[in-house]
């Protein structure tokens, strides 16, 4: 009832194309990627302006009714799906470029501009804006956190910036998604997550008032509270980001690539250890496991070895004097732990063709499951070999099939429960299995998220993970921003205003 009201009133305030409330429509905004949470809203809005997601929240507020933050809607969590009859703000029609400044190396962007629409837009700006690449050393002494590093001192041959975090839905999800889930990538190894990016925010709040968070036009905000920084992983229960500064950084000049394949996982995670603890910063360091690599051969014919039961993909970059020795030496290390076999190439078309294994893993997942469902821990990088051997046992336990395939230089594990969502049993089998694998990761020093966040998923593992003044304590932070619980209620930290719970043990039967 609140919700019709409030939408007759937002009708009268915003033009008919703005505001979506027929059901066939609807359909669509019901769940993000983790598709076993889902709700209809009572309706979807698309602002243009921070003025009208003011307006917007102001009546919402009114009517008291949910208000839910959404970009792309590639979430992994369920963390854009209005429970209880809320209205979803979308920002996607908030897609405008406000300023690329390469002098400064900063754009300013409405928070619904896609990852990669900017570094695209940058990447088109001519050769003659760009300033020279200076140190590390030189950049923004005066800030605190640390700084994603200028990689190269070659002289570029074309404009080398770009936005580095690197979501693997980086050609859909958005730029203020990322900032609002703290989305890392497959160069966060070296590049960090977004938060090491963004600069400063603007933030529609609960109210309808406007704030600004962090640096104005780009610069550093150093010696005050790092507000950015606790809006960065907020998941939208803070506030609508409205528009976002970030730091632009070059890429490196040369790069090599190497894939080495292994006969036990416990090989490749050795291999992992000894490059790290070597000293050596590869930009990326992923892994498959012997399930992903059969998998991707049934579906693609790659030509890797049939019986490797892991496949590191490796990058290094910097500058080209200095990357021959670094090949050597990790390629070393990788026959050192019994490599079935090392390929290493500079060629652009080959490193694309090597990068094709990992950006293929997903597709080639398609072919083999009715639905999948990618879940993500971090662990100790020294405990990676234990944690992929607890997954496959938890798999077992529960009769599931659980390839893997992750961030392994980050030590962050990504199991994907393979499962047909039409059958309940099998949904709560993974919800269980996935509780379990969660608990174990944090037992041994992990997190129940290296990026994709919390949600509604992980809610319940929220009290797992954090003693009680420690939840009390972030309680009482989102209470500062939005004390009435009007923007994202129930996710990432357990609300009485509504409450989603995925997990009902007495489904299961193993
Ligand atoms: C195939 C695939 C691969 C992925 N790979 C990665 C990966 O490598 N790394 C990674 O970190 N994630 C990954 N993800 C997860 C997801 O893409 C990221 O979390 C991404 O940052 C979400 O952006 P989005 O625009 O789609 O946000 P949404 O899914 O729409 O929203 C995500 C969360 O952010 C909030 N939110 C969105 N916009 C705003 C805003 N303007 N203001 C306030 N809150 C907001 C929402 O309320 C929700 O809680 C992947 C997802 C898929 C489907």
């Amino acid at each position: 009832m609140a919700a019709d009201q409030a939408i007759l009133d937002l009708r009268q305030r915003l033009p008919a194309d703005r505001i979506v409330t027929d059901p066939s429509e609807l359909f669509v905004y019901e769940a993000d990627g983790f598709t076993i949470a889902h709700a209809r809203p009572a309706a979807v809005v698309f602002p243009t302006s921070t003025d009208e997601v003011q307006q917007i929240v102001r009546v919402l507020a009114q009517h008291d009714v949910q208000i839910v933050p959404r970009g792309s809607g590639t979430g992994l969590t369920g963390g854009c799906v209005a429970f209880a009859n809320g209205v979803i703000i979308s920002t996607v029609r908030m897609d405008r470029i406000l300023k690329i400044d390469l002098e400064n190396r900063v754009a300013h962007v409405q928070a619904g501009v896609r990852n990669t629409a900017l570094s695209e837009a940058v990447a088109k700006l001519p050769l003659d804006l760009v300033p020279p690449v200076s140190s590390p050393a030189e950049s923004h002494t005066c800030c605190q956190r640390p700084q994603p590093p200028a990689i190269s001192l070659a002289t570029p041959a074309t404009n080398p910036y770009h936005f580095a975090p690197d979501p693997s839905s980086q050609r859909a999800s958005t730029i203020g998604g990322n900032a609002a889930t703290n989305a890392g990538g497959i160069h966060t190894l070296k590049d960090f997550v977004s938060s090491n990016h963004v600069l400063g925010m603007e933030l529609v709040l609960a109210d309808g008032s406007v704030v600004q968070v962090g640096g104005r036009d780009g610069s550093y905000d150093g010696g005050t509270f790092d507000l950015q920084g606790l809006v960065c992983g907020s998941e939208g229960t803070l506030g609508i980001i409205t528009s976002v500064w970030v730091r632009l950084v070059p890429k490196a000049a040369s790069f090599r690539t190497i894939v080495a394949t292994f006969r036990t996982s416990a090989d490749a995670c050795h291999t992992i250890s000894e490059i790290i603890a070597g000293g050596h910063l590869p930009s990326a360091m992923e892994m498959l496991d012997g399930q992903m690599v059969q998998t991707i051969e049934d579906a693609f014919a790659f030509g890797f070895p049939r019986e490797s039961a892991a496949l590191l993909l490796i990058e290094i970059d910097g500058i080209d004097a200095l990357l021959e020795e670094q090949n050597r030496v990790i390629a070393e290390i990788a026959n050192r732990h019994h490599a079935i076999g090392v390929e290493s190439s500079a060629d652009p078309e080959r490193r694309t063709q090597l990068w094709k294994v990992r950006k293929s893993a997903f597709g080639a997942i398609g072919r083999i499951s009715y639905s999948y469902c990618t879940q993500d821990a971090c662990v100790p990088r020294s405990r990676l070999a234990e944690v992929l051997m607890k997954i496959d046992r938890i798999g077992k336990e529960y009769g599931l099939s659980i390839p893997n395939v992750f961030h392994a230089g980050d030590g962050n594990v990504h199991p994907i429960f393979l499962y047909d969502e039409r059958d309940e049993r099998q949904v709560q089998n993974i919800l269980e299995a996935a509780e379990k694998i969660l608990e174990y990761c944090v037992d041994i020093g992990g997190t129940i998220t290296g990026e994709h966040g919390v949600g509604v998923e992980k809610i319940h593992l929220m009290q797992y993970m954090f003693d009680g003044p420690s939840m009390d304590q972030f309680a009482s932070m989102r209470h500062a921003f939005d004390p009435e619980e009007r923007i994202n209620a129930g996710k990432l930290l357990p609300s009485a205003k509504v409450r989603v719970c995925l997990l009902k043990p007495a489904i299961h039967t193993s």
